[in-house]
């Protein structure tokens, strides 16, 4: 994904990507959003929708410091990438609430485009990716 939405991602959800600049030997997030541009609304819901969560538990745990809250509740970004098609979207923490929205997300991804954001379909044998009409076609030289 261009560093550009790579950069908002990381801005507006900075406890979920906060190991987004980490070292190579301790986190994948180092690697960034490993899908293209297509994708990003439906990562950038899925954080709205995760931080959404864990801030409302944040009200049931008012007794907790904030870093003992975070320790045990923050969910942060593994991994975000593209496999066989579709978004897999791999953390550390969170429930099965979190786990029901991400799954969401990942059904989410093999009916849009990957380039473009537009409705799509998952294609091809071997390479297998979901675009739409228009992004399945051949690259033609200009
Ligand atoms: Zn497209």
């Amino acid at each position: 994904m261009k560093d550009e939405l790579d950069k908002q991602l990381c801005e507006k959800y900075p406890k979920i990507f906060k190991n987004r600049r980490g070292s190579m030997q301790e986190t994948c997030m180092c690697w960034g959003f490993e899908h293209d541009d297509g994708w990003y609304s439906i990562v950038d819901s899925l954080c709205a929708a995760i931080q959404n969560h864990v801030d409302n538990l944040r009200y049931e745990h008012r007794e907790m410091s904030q870093e003992a809250f975070d320790e045990e509740h923050q969910v942060v970004a593994a991994q975000v990438k593209e496999k066989f098609g579709g978004l897999r979207f791999y953390v550390d923490g969170g429930d099965d609430w979190v786990r029901g929205a991400i799954s969401m997300a990942e059904v989410m991804s093999y009916r849009t485009c990957e380039v473009c954001g537009a409705a799509g379909k998952t294609r091809g044998t071997g390479w297998v990716r979901t675009t739409c009409d228009e992004h399945s076609k051949p690259t033609q030289p200009e």
